[in-house]
């Protein structure tokens, strides 16, 4: 079991992460101050299916356990959801002595955090996340619903009182929900060091190469490279943005091709892959784009070459922190030196379509 303290200025609390840990979970409740009086689980349908009743069986001796289940899916981080969950914790007499504990992946994470953020001006939580994807979650406090209109754009700064990364629920996520995750990671690392590239490229040549003892080693170094970032701008005034990586793009991707057709990762994979191919035409450095390319590849990220790249130059712009023509992109100088730049929309339209060239001779979604 690995234990990393994760320090921010409201609070410190620990990430656990390893096999065969859930049975901490009653420990970790019981050294909460003051006493824990009534605990509400959050998860989805196909999380409860799993695990509900295995977690549940942890802790009904000992305390008080209530559970709502939610369906699956970005959907649910609505208005709606988060009124019934909110109601749910009401008519079950929840109390600021209650708990929360968010049992899922980004979704459960992002809901069930921002509910306890805000029931009755905030009470406790703790996150179990069950993909890869939610470690990038469950680190940096950010906890959120949508609108109609808006991804994330009702939330709160919130962190959580423990994250118990319990990595036997993992092993029921699809494939393509480990790669999705991966992408971060992969992101990760290039924001850290060439050291931490070279050594995922080496080990990690397929999704199915994932097995535990790697899947710790990724998921220890994907948690202290995003808090090494975060913990020094937890508001994110500055170099949070660096996390961005491979985002302007993916999240314009996504948008334009659809939230439930491509993975956030998938979107972020191709965008960090345009990252790298923008970093070394506009500094002249080598940051090993065709190895890279290469390596997706194989790992199974699809490359989006289909795609209106004018449609996307128009989504890309629509980000509101861009200013007059230019658009604002994450590039590197080299591995672990990231740098924030705003670059004019028709150099970034003339790249796009280079680098969509590149690929059109390949594999095609
Ligand atoms: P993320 O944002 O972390 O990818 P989501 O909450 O969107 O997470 O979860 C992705 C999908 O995987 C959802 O359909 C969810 O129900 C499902 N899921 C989450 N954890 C597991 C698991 N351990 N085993 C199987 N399916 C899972
Ligand atoms: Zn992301």
């Amino acid at each position: 079991m690995c234990e990393l303290q994760i320090n921010t200025k409201s609070k410190s609390y620990f990430i656990t992460i390893g096999y065969d840990i859930l049975h901490t979970l009653p420990q970790i409740i019981n050294s909460l101050s003051p006493k824990i009086t009534k605990i509400l689980i959050i998860t989805d349908t196909n999380v409860a299916v799993n695990y509900l009743d295995e977690v549940k069986s942890k802790l009904t001796d000992q305390f008080d356990v209530l559970d709502f289940v939610i369906p699956s899916g970005e959907q649910s981080k609505s208005m709606m959801m988060f009124e019934k969950c909110s109601s749910f914790a009401l008519s079950s007499q929840l109390d600021r002595n209650s708990l929360i504990i968010a049992l899922g992946g980004g979704v459960v994470g992002d809901l069930a955090g921002f509910v306890a953020a805000t029931y009755m001006r905030g009470i406790r939580f703790i996150q179990v996340p069950t993909t890869l994807l939610a470690h990038d979650s469950a680190v940096g406090g950010k906890v959120a619903i949508n609108l109609p209109l808006g991804k994330n754009v009702v939330g709160a700064f919130y962190q959580p009182e423990h994250v118990l990364y319990h990595l036997n629920f993992l092993e029921t996520l699809p494939l393509s929900e480990m790669r999705s995750g991966f992408a971060e990671i992969s992101k990760e690392a290039m924001l850290s060091s060439k050291e931490e590239v070279n050594w995922l490229m080496e080990h990690v040549k397929q999704i199915t190469d994932l097995e535990r003892n790697i899947l710790k080693q990724i998921l220890k170094m994907g948690v202290q490279i995003k808090n090494n970032i975060v913990s020094t701008d937890e508001k994110e005034k500055g170099i949070r943005a660096f996390l961005n990586l491979g985002h302007t793009l993916g999240h314009a991707l996504e948008a334009h091709l659809g939230y439930s057709v491509i993975s956030h990762g998938d979107g972020v994979a191709f965008g960090t892959l345009f990252a790298l191919y923008v970093s070394e035409n506009l500094f002249g450095v080598d940051l090993h784009f065709d190895e890279i390319r290469k390596w997706y590849n194989q790992l199974g990220f699809p490359l989006f070459t289909n795609i209106d790249s004018a449609e996307v130059i128009k989504l890309m712009k629509h980000d509101k922190k861009n200013i007059g023509n230019s658009i604002r992109f994450i590039l590197l100088k080299k591995f672990g030196q990231a740098e924030l730049h705003e670059i004019k929309q028709e150099k970034i339209h003339t790249l796009l379509n280079n680098f969509l060239d590149l690929f059109r001779n390949e594999k095609e979604l």
